[in-house]
């Protein structure tokens, strides 16, 4: 970390106002938390995370839809951070029906494979599963198997971020998994400080540094500073299988309104194995808990800890809100690395 210390020092050196940094990954929250940067850097230094964690932005509705798919008797496969997320009624954990956890989507197909019943994946993530549930789709699995899309594209809702201005961000540290595939191209229409951060202590330092050199120089372009991941093309091939399957749609995210084309759908080629199609399930549009900040949390204008349930109504044991359920989430991650923020 002795790397670290001379970039948080070159950092401290240089921060002379009111910054606020915003990054969309739980990965990178995650990776702050766990090294305690935030007491690194200068109080007027702010890093915020914003909607970077799959599971907190899938909206109630969506998981309503799941539970509601269990009920009919369907094979739900999910990946395990959904599994306690509070829907309208209860959990899919505590649903009682046919739940299994899975690591993948092909984990999923294996079990379509093996069994008459329908099988639903419930495919959440950002531009970095899309591709290999999209690999998945063109292998044509078995008949009874279908997913529920849950997916997100990140630079819609960084567009809508910066339209809103409520957080009054000075730039932005761009996902670097989401990155690989996606390239960051489609961020340069964004004229505010980027750059592509990695997820070492020192990658998301030198990140920080290279946003509050921008942003000294009246700057705004995207700065790679995970060149050994990222390329401004990223993966060529992910993106034409991603969009060789799926199309764009207009979705809600939690905490935010409907985001023109920031969500996947399957293309009509392959609606067959879209389980909003296939069982005719509508995503509705629910109210939140009333105490829970989740929504704000996700917009960058609120931390877990100014939410009045944290580690006392809500904890990981007795979530409230998804954001203490995903392991990306700001309010698990904010609880399991307490002491580092005080
Ligand atoms: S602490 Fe719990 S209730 Fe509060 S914002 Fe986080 S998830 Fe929601």
């Amino acid at each position: 970390m002795a790397i670290g210390k001379e970039i948080s020092e070159k950092i401290n050196d240089l921060v002379d106002r009111d910054y606020a940094f915003m990054h969309i990954c739980g990965t990178h929250e995650a990776a702050i938390a766990r090294h305690g940067l935030r007491s690194l850097l200068p109080a007027r230094l702010k890093i915020v995370m914003g909607p970077g964690c799959p599971v907190c932005i899938t909206p109630q509705g969506e998981i309503d839809a799941a539970l509601d798919l269990v009920e009919r008797g369907v094979i739900l496969a999910t990946y395990g951070d959904l599994l306690r997320v509070p829907g309208s009624a209860g959990s899919l954990e505590s649903s009682g029906g046919d739940v299994r956890v899975v690591q993948g989507v092909h984990k999923a197909v294996e079990i379509a494979k093996g069994t008459d019943k329908e099988v639903v994946f419930i495919s959440v993530g950002f531009e970095t599963t899309a591709p290999t549930v999209a690999a998945t789709i063109l292998s044509k699995p078995p008949q009874n198997f279908s997913i529920l899309s849950c997916h997100r594209l990140v630079p819609p809702a960084m567009k809508w971020l910066l339209e809103q201005g409520e957080a009054h961000l000075q730039g932005f540290m761009l996902p670097g998994h989401v990155c690989t595939v996606t390239g960051y191209q489609d961020y340069e229409q964004f004229p505010v400080p980027q750059v592509v951060a990695g997820f070492e202590a020192e990658d998301i330092l030198l990140g920080l540094l290279m946003l509050v050199q921008q942003v000294r120089a009246g700057a705004h372009r995207i700065d790679n500073a995970y060149p050994r991941a990222v390329c401004r093309e990223g993966n060529p091939k992910a993106k034409a299988l991603m969009y060789q399957v799926f199309e764009t749609a207009d979705v809600e995210w939690r905490g935010f309104p409907v985001i023109p084309a920031s969500g996947l759908r399957l293309k009509k080629e392959f609606e067959h194995y879209d389980a909003q199609k296939k069982f005719e399930i509508e995503f509705k549009k629910v109210s939140k808990h009333t105490a829970c900040i989740c929504d704000k949390v996700l917009r960058g204008i609120a931390q877990p800890s100014e939410c009045r349930l944290f580690d006392r109504v809500c904890t990981p044991r007795t979530p409230v809100g998804p954001c203490m359920v995903s392991h990306e989430g700001a309010c698990k991650i904010w609880h399991t690395y307490k002491e580092k923020h005080q």
